[in-house]
């Protein structure tokens, strides 16, 4: 609307002026016509009426004249006066009956005048006759008198004419002037009614400026720049904020251009040529990001830009942006982006391969040398291995590397120059990892193990080729490095490992599982103090299977879980039962694996099947190993304190082989130490472990804390840890695992026996 106000507004005027002309040249006109028409008839009219009292004058007198002459007979006096009289009554007719035009009556008169002549030629003749025919002569007379009066009635009459004919000039004259009136009515109407219009018109297009011209007022209160643009892109004003920012940044008052886009007056012409009032721009200048809201004032003609510096919020956007696509540690892209580069190369149609990684032992280092370790461990192993990855090639492929995992980092190779590149390069990295590695003056001896696959070969999707090359990394890994390259088709350790999968899941059902009880005695009198619960698996067809073999497929298939409780129920349940069966209570020691350590599910697990059995909460003993314990030592302390708050005891497994840090140690709430069986079974021939075994007791004791050895497989490693004040020994020496029933006969057996010395009872 307001683009289209003033032509508008110029429009009505324009029209007003032209009516207002035109209505004054018509009224202006039709005035002087009706004046000049009223005066002219009435000029006529007097004049008529004047002519038609002087005829009617005239011929009286002409009657009397002949009355007079007929008296004195003829006198020439008389004569001449008719003659005169006559001569007026001819003229004045001749101006009346022009002026009447054709008009009926005045014929009458005509002819009247021209009898009263033909009577007074006859009464002349009559009079000048001898004898005077007076008798003749009475007679005109008396015709002249008839005549005369027809010539009064006749003249009457024309003068009620004129009469009539003023009166309805008069009426036109009345109708004239009421039409003039009227249309200068309708004018004034009309130039009324357009006023309004334009008067509303005005107020509302004016108020609408007014608006603009205030709000063009906050530029100059902005705290963040306003700069105004010619529509040629020149800097036409900058308000305060403008110049507090050129002084922040070091520029030039003079060149305010500085704080828009090089090419700002590119973008202006633009603007003008698609005729847009506003646009939106973000760029970077003079080190920091703007964002730009454009407005084209079209009351002032020039464009208002709003600038907001963003630079915080773009470096948050990339931070944010960073982290979702790195590790947080080495900085390496992560395996989100490990996962989309592959999907996005697949689909680009490339070939390539996937390598995972598995740097060995680091969990190891890391147990050993302490958590504090472990970042820079990753970040010197991450440095090593982008180095080696840049070496290889000279840049004939593209390689990017990757942390996928823990210790498992990933590569990519995109279009390798031949098939065996991946395998090159993979082989240059687990030959380099046989180096040593030095992290805070400790030279580390680690390893590579490296699983590959090639694509699209070995799979159409990321998902389904790095579960590919993590299979054939399993081939390798935990072998102190190597290669191997996935192969459709399943290796022959593979198909074993999913054919025992496949029986594992129906073991239980099929009941094929069962628990063996390894006692463990006390020195102090040789009692036995508890059993270790140790599982079993029977299968129909391979015979039994050593729990080395499927406890940790049962770990990584989640099985694990779902026997773990079974352990558990049938361990309590076992205890209740020997002591129903007439035995003293004894402790029974249930192994926890990772996973069943990870969920608080194993909190209730084990209250479920303490309430179920009825067995005291003291005389269950969970075992976690010590590398488990320390692998995340708040989580273990967290979940340590809620089994410890259900009144189990708690054994530390495999002690000596995690390098548990002392001040870990402490925090744990422990009962027991379990040292492990590898410096048992040492401590006759090294003297290292002998050492390594008495300092172990010592800081148990230190601790507060309950020490058993186990492994124990002879007498003099049974005499030594005597010496040294172990408290519990486990071991063939006294027992292998047993059967529960048989549990019973060995602690009656047992019973007789007194001293330090344990019979050996080798179970079949
Ligand atoms: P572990 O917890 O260290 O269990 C002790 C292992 O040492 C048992 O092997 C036991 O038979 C063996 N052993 C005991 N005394 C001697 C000895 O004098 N000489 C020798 N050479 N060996 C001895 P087993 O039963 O084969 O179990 C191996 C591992 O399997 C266990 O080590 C434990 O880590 C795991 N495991 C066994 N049963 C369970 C279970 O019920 N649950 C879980 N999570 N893990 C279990
Ligand atoms: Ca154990
Ligand atoms: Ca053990």
């Amino acid at each position: 609307m307001e683009k289209k106000a003033i032509p508008f507004v110029r429009a009505l005027y324009a029209l007003v002026f032209a009516i207002g002309v035109g209505l004054s040249v018509t009224l202006y006109r039709d005035s002087a016509i009706l004046n000049e028409d009223t005066v002219k008839y009435l000029d006529n009219g007097i004049a008529m009426y004047a002519g038609i009292a002087a005829l009617r004058g005239h011929i009286a007198t002409q009657e009397s004249i002949l009355y007079e002459y007929y008296a004195t007979t003829g006198s020439p006096v008389f004569k001449t006066r008719w003659e005169d009289n006559q001569r007026a009554i001819d003229d004045s007719w001749a101006v009346l009956s022009n002026q009447f035009g054709r008009y009926p009556r005045t014929d009458v008169v005509t002819q009247v005048i021209a009898e009263i002549r033909s009577l007074s030629g006859a009464l002349e003749r009559t009079l000048n006759d001898v004898p005077i025919d007076w008798d003749r002569a009475r007679e005109i007379l008396e015709q002249v008198t008839e005549k005369s009066l027809i010539a009064s009635t006749s003249l009457s009459t024309l003068s009620d004419d004129l009469q009539q004919r003023m009166h309805e000039y008069r009426n036109q004259v009345e109708n004239r002037i009421g039409m003039v009136n009227t249309s200068a009515r309708y004018y004034i109407g009309a130039i009324l009614v357009i006023a309004v219009l334009a008067g509303l018109f005005l107020s509302a297009y004016l108020s609408g400026v007014r608006e603009r011209q205030r709000l063009a007022m906050f530029v100059e209160k902005n705290p963040n720049p306003v700069l105004r643009l010619t529509r040629t892109g020149d800097v036409e004003y900058v308000n305060p904020g403008a110049w507090a920012t050129l002084m922040a940044l070091g520029v030039p008052a003079e060149a305010p251009l500085s704080l828009l886009p090089q090419d700002v007056r590119e973008r202006v012409r633009n603007l003008t040529a698609q005729s847009s009032d506003w646009a939106h721009w973000q760029y970077t200048v003079l080190g920091r990001d703007y964002e730009a809201n454009v407005h084209w004032l079209r009351d002032f003609k020039v464009f208002h830009v709003y600038l907001r510096d963003i630079s915080e919020r773009v470096r948050a956007e990339r931070r944010l942006e960073h982290m979702a696509f790195h590790d947080p540690v080495t900085d390496l892209p992560n395996r989100r982006r490990f996962l989309s580069d592959i999907q996005t190369s697949l689909e680009l149609g490339e070939q390539g391969a996937v390598l995972l990684i598995g740097i060995e032992r680091t969990q190891r280092i890391i147990d050993s040398m302490g958590h504090g370790i472990a970042d820079r461990l990753y970040q010197i192993l991450s440095r090593r291995l982008t180095e080696i990855v840049a070496d290889f090639g000279g840049g004939y492929v593209t390689a990017h590397v990757y942390r996928y995992e823990g210790e498992i980092f990933g590569v990519s190779l995109t279009n390798p120059a031949t098939s065996g590149t991946a395998s090159q390069l993979a082989m240059d990295i687990v030959t380099r990892f046989g180096d040593p590695l030095l992290v805070d003056q400790y030279e580390l001896f680690l390893g590579a193990s490296i699983g590959c696959c090639h694509y699209p070969a070995d799979g159409q999707d990321a998902i389904s080729l790095i579960s590919r090359a993590d299979q054939a990394l399993q081939q390798v890994k935990g072998g102190g490095g190597g290669f191997h390259a996935y192969a459709s088709g399943l290796s022959a350790a593979a198909r074993e490992r999913l054919l025992l999968e496949n029986h594992l899941r129906h073991a239980l059902e099929r009941g094929e599982l069962s628990l063996a009880y390894q006692p463990q005695v006390a020195f102090a009198d040789g009692a036995v103090a508890g059993v270790e619960a140790l599982l079993r698996w029977e299968h129909p067809v391979f015979g039994s299977l050593p729990p080395g073999k499927f406890i940790p497929l049962a770990e990584e298939t989640g099985l694990i879980q779902p026997i773990g409780e079974w352990i558990l129920r049938t361990a309590c349940h076992q205890a209740k039962a020997w002591r129903e069966g007439g035995m003293p209570w004894i402790r029974i020691a249930v192994n926890l694996s990772a996973r069943q350590f990870i969920t608080r599910d194993i909190i209730k697990t084990i209250s479920d099947a303490l309430n179920h059995s009825g067995l005291p909460p003291q005389y269950l003993e969970v075992e976690i190993t010590e590398t488990l314990a320390m692998q995340d030592v708040p989580h273990s302390i967290e979940m340590l304190r809620d089994l410890k708050a259900l009144g189990v005891c708690i054994a530390l497994d495999d002690f000596g082989t995690g390098y548990s840090s002392l001040a870990y140690l402490r925090q744990l709430p422990l009962d027991r130490l379990k040292i492990d069986r590898s410096f048992v079974c040492n401590i006759e021939q090294d003297a290292g472990d002998a050492l390594l075994v008495r300092s172990i007791i010592d800081l148990g004791h230190n601790l507060g804390l309950k020490v058993i050895a186990e492994g124990i497989e002879s007498q003099n490693q049974y005499d030594f840890l005597n010496r040294i004040g172990c408290d519990e020994a486990q071991g063939f020496l006294f027992c292998r695992p047993i059967r529960g029933a048989e549990v019973e006969s060995f602690i009656g057996q047992q019973g007789d026996t007194s001293g330090k010395r344990m019979p050996i009872r080798l179970s079949s």
